[in-house]
């Protein structure tokens, strides 16, 4: 055995029997490690936005937006309501079991593992461990390799915070993660990518680990002729290029009526010259692509269509422009990858029916946003659209509200998070009945008289 493996295997014994002293499930022990989470990353808030800055030029305003403010919101939710999530919730019993009790008891899994991309790659490590903590588990975090300042810093407050016993990071690439993937964790809480989650979803399946996979995928936007154009444009841009694109949840492709598409196109130029200058890629609020490779890939998407709007790239500082293309083929790279990154492919419809069918067929997106101010229009396209979730006249909003749970459906993912969602998405929901000793219903015994009538009364 290697010594990754060995050490891997050794904190998982400890955090094992960190678990099984029953250490991490009292409540006033849960509510002491989110608050002493918050003070710890409070302490090294310059830190985490410097390395930001450095691994994929986060602007401090980026940073807290879309990262450490997302986590302490996630913190301070939890919190607050963590005594009323714990609670067994008691429901009805059936007309059967008369005399008896029925609840509910959410129960921690245990020891969990949570593997993070590079995107976001601090509130996307954090944000599912304040979840893990609610609910009383202990947590294995494996931050990206891609971004390495911002996971040493996240090493740096969590071995200062917690003991390696009950919270641990461990940093490495894909041979640390398959070596992670080997152990018997009582659960995984994926986010990455549908081949990554391919994989990570079938080593689970060879110990039969609950999981959750928030994954990605194509995302469609699409803009009807009623839609407030100017706010939509705003909108659309913020969404697509806050950090140059690579978000889970960007819009991907524009789907935009062919009697709108004009005036969409010139505020949306506006609005990108409004938000990062006439030259993007010198602005410094405007985020880089995390690496060569991923600038090459997202490079090449340039030559898949007519370059409408930028185009210009820069491979010395990794930045992209943002770009609008049209007469992309549905079969050229850029419509079978997700993008993640500022390129914006744009097709024309003159019916939703249009719409509905390209989109449902292709696997089920991670989200959709709909600009529109029809209600029937909405209603169509959600009742015939099927995906992960999403925001209407609005884009990625949906991502930063604790009380709506986040999550994919078929290829984005399975299972869901944020607010309460976290504390589910990491608990059992034990069910228990408690039976009467006061009588008992002797029907349901082979010896009973007229057992089958009464048992088919019961049951029809
Ligand atoms: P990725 O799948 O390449 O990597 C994610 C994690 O898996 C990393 O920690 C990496 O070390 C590990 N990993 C990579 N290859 C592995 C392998 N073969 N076996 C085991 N582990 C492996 O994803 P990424 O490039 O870091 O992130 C981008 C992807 O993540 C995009 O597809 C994006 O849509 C998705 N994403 C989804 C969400 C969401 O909330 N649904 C959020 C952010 C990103």
């Amino acid at each position: 055995m290697d010594q990754v493996a060995s050490e891997v295997e050794e904190i998982i014994e400890k955090q094992k029997s960190y678990y099984y002293s029953q250490k991490t499930k009292p409540v006033s022990f849960r509510l002491k490690q989110l608050q002493a989470l918050k003070d710890g990353i409070k302490k090294y808030e310059t830190d985490v936005n410097d390395a930001l800055k450095k691994d994929l030029n986060k602007s401090e305003f980026e940073a807290y937006s879309t990262e450490l403010g997302i986590v302490y919101e996630e913190i301070s939710f939890s919190i607050k309501n963590l005594k009323k999530w714990v609670k067994p919730k008691k429901v009805k019993t059936a007309l059967t079991h008369v005399g008896s009790k029925g609840y509910i008891m959410p129960e921690p899994y245990g020891v969990t593992l949570i593997i993070a991309p590079w995107n976001y790659p601090f509130q996307l490590a954090l944000s599912p461990l304040v979840g893990a903590i609610a609910a009383g588990n202990t947590a294995v975090l494996k931050p990206s390799e891609l971004t390495p300042t911002v996971s040493a810093v996240i090493t740096r407050i969590i071995s200062e915070v917690f003991p390696s016993e009950y919270i641990e990071v461990i940093e490495g690439g894909v041979e640390t993660s398959q070596t992670l993937l080997e152990q018997p964790f009582d659960y995984i809480f994926f986010t990455g990518s549908v081949p990554v989650g391919k994989i990570v979803m079938e080593a689970a399946s060879k110990q039969l680990i609950p999981l959750t996979l928030e994954l990605g995928g194509k995302s469609p936007c699409i803009v009807h002729h009623d839609a407030n154009i100017k706010l939509a444009a705003k909108r659309i841009v913020f969404g697509k290029y806050t950090n140059a694109g690579q978000t889970c949840i960007a819009p991907d492709y524009l789907l935009v009526h062919e009697n709108v598409k004009e005036a969409l196109v010139e505020e949306m130029k506006q609005v990108v010259a409004e938000f990062y200058g006439s030259e993007p890629i010198k602005d410094d609020k405007y985020g880089k692509i995390v690496n060569e490779p991923h600038f090459d890939r997202v490079a090449s998407y340039l030559n898949d269509g007519q370059i409408v709007f930028g185009g210009k790239t820069d491979r010395d500082t990794l930045k992209i422009e943002p770009t609008f293309i049209e007469g992309a083929s549905w079969d050229s790279p850029v419509m079978q990858d997700e993008i993640f990154g500022p390129i914006f492919p744009m097709f024309t419809y003159s019916d939703l029916s249009e719409v509905i069918e390209k989109v449902n067929n292709r696997p089920k997106p991670l989200a959709l946003y709909l600009f529109t101010q029809s209600d029937e229009v909405e209603r169509l396209i959600n009742s015939s659209i099927s995906y992960g979730g999403g925001t209407v006249n609005d884009t990625l909003m949906h991502i930063a509200t604790p009380y709506l749970p986040f999550g994919g459906v078929g290829e984005s993912g399975m299972g869901s998070y944020h607010g309460e969602g976290s504390f589910h998405a990491f608990s059992h929901m034990k069910s228990v009945l408690k039976q009467t000793t006061r009588f008992d219903m002797s029907f349901r015994y082979p010896s009973a008289k007229n057992g089958l009538a009464m048992v088919k009364r019961f049951f029809n």
